[in-house]
């Protein structure tokens, strides 16, 4: 297919996923609401994060298909034969069945995931350039279930398109299974992430050092400095313990989300979108040295 051919068709596949994404917020906004961790969020905090969500869905695309494309043209290339990874091999194993292959469908992607993730998200928030478009996902000042959305769409690219180049020259996965396991992990992310996002005040400390949960989150978006660069793991807490950025959630810490002094929170979508792109460029120019909160 060629590159037109595919943007149309993953433009198709996207608005299920567009439509699905709010509907899949209520629950937790109804939580939240009863139970608010902090300010009450109101539905223009909704609403931008849902506007802001969609805008980078669209932008995204065109970025990670030429990588998708990429990928699979410097396979001919390669030295070495991809892993031929099987997940029906994994639900055949004697006591094993199905519900592991799906399992393995869903933390096989995410481990990977999180492994690239966590350096990316702690270079972001060094590098000036990075921390530009980072810092609108910082900027929920009553951060909420939909703020896991809330990522401008040059930061999205940069997140997305190592794994897709990578995890393709690594492992070789039946373009079927490949898009199931993409679906099921990305579909257990969503839900993880909409779930550690949200402002309901709720204490889990067994689970704090085995799955992000929302306070541990919720010191990652801390506007206090003593909570800066700390808790960058998207699912796994390991991450943070093994490399020593973990900040283990204290009874009843819930703090104040947002920039803070580091900044204020955009109005409008051209402000989200718009001026952190241009502040970006900026930044690599060397006329406007962002600040980080490192
Ligand atoms: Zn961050
Ligand atoms: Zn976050």
């Amino acid at each position: 297919m060629t590159f037109v051919e595919n943007l149309v068709e993953a433009a198709r596949g996207i608005l299920p996923a567009m439509i699905a994404m709010p509907l899949m917020l209520l629950p937790f906004i109804i939580m939240e609401q009863v139970r608010p961790a902090g300010e009450r969020p109101g539905w223009r905090d909704y609403s931008m994060n849902v506007l802001i969500n969609w805008t980078t869905m669209l932008l995204t695309l065109p970025v990670g298909i030429a990588a998708g494309m990429a990928s699979v043209a410097l396979r001919a290339y390669l030295p070495w034969r991809p892993i031929a990874f099987d997940f029906d091999t994994i639900g055949t194993l004697p006591r094993v069945g199905g519900a592991i292959e799906i399992a393995a469908m869903i933390f096989v992607p995410l481990l990977l995931h999180d492994l690239w993730f966590y350096w990316a998200h702690r270079i972001e928030h060094r590098v000036p350039f990075l921390w530009e478009f980072h810092k609108l996902h910082h900027s929920d000042e009553r951060m909420n279930c939909s703020t896991f959305a809330r990522d401008h769409f040059l930061q999205a690219t940069w997140i997305a398109i190592f794994p897709i180049l990578t995890l393709g020259l690594v492992i070789d996965l039946d373009a079927v299974q490949a898009g199931q396991a993409a679906v099921l992990s990305g579909l257990a992310l969503s839900l993880i992430s909409m779930f550690y996002h949200s402002g309901i005040r709720i204490e889990i400390p067994l689970l704090d050092t085995i799955l992000v949960t929302p306070q541990v989150h919720r010191i990652h978006h801390s506007r206090d400095p003593l909570h800066h660069d700390r808790n960058f793991a998207d699912v796994l807490p390991v991450m943070d313990i093994l490399f020593g950025t973990y900040h283990r959630p204290t009874p009843g810490e819930f703090p104040a989300t947002g920039l803070g002094d580091l900044g204020s929170s955009p109005r409008g979508l051209w402000s989200a979108q718009g001026v952190p792109a241009i502040l970006g460029l900026k930044a690599i120019a060397g006329r406007g040295r962002g600040q980080t909160p490192g």
